[in-house]
């Protein structure tokens, strides 16, 4: 599966948003959005310009498959799909791309960014409802048991993880049991318990011209 292998505080500054692309960095002061708050580039400094309506809505659409370190043909898949449900398109997207096994393992605490989720999904560290899934684009749903293997709980970046969540990152659709590993998938979150800045409808609006 094709991966962005760059620089991600790059993708952060040209956003011109923290995305938490790489973990505990993200929350110091060392973070590269809050030292050079202006785009990457020669000319990132001179950008004066109006953003005209297609650039909102393509920065947007950006800002959202960076976050979740999904390309553009999977992102396109989701938005086609999401489209296709019954519901607020927008809404299920966000819903969609928050039920990816690597966002899930990211928000119940297991790793620090969604980068090492995905490899630790990938290396087949997860098991759903106890059986092992190495696909970090799976889709989880509700009622699903997220856990560590056995062999893989002792995994120092778990509990670092884990130590440095605190409650901050919890989210009311997921039951997190930190003594275990494990998490519970409880539902698909409603828009506004889905902690992305992102506006969705401006997504929308650019794949359906
Ligand atoms: Fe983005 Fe994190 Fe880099 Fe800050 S430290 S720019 S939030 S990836």
């Amino acid at each position: 599966m094709a991966r962005y292998t760059g620089p991600n505080c790059k993708l952060c500054r040209r956003e011109g948003v923290k995305l938490f692309l790489k973990g505990e960095r993200c929350y110091l002061d060392k973070c590269a959005v809050d030292r050079r708050s202006y785009p990457p580039g020669q000319h990132g400094q001179n950008q004066r310009r109006k953003p005209s309506e297609f650039a909102l809505q393509l920065r947007e659409k950006q800002k959202a498959k960076r976050q979740y370190g999904v390309l553009e043909s999977q992102f396109r898949g989701y938005y086609k799909e999401s489209a296709r449900r019954r519901g607020v398109t927008g809404e299920t997207l966000l819903q969609m791309l928050e039920a990816r096994l690597d966002n899930v393992v990211y928000r119940l605490g297991f790793a620090p960014s969604r980068k090492s989720a995905r490899q630790l999904a990938r290396h087949g560290h997860i098991t759903v409802n106890d059986k092992r899934v190495d696909i970090p684009s799976f889709q989880v749903a509700s009622g699903d048991r997220i856990q560590l293997r056995e062999k893989s709980r002792q995994l120092a970046l778990v509990h670092d993880s884990l130590k440095r969540m605190g409650e901050g990152r919890q989210v009311p659709w997921l039951a997190v049991d930190k003594v275990n590993l494990s998490g519970e998938f409880l539902e698909p979150p409603k828009r506004e318990d889905i902690p992305t800045a992102v506006e969705e409808h401006l997504i929308v609006e650019l794949y359906s011209k």
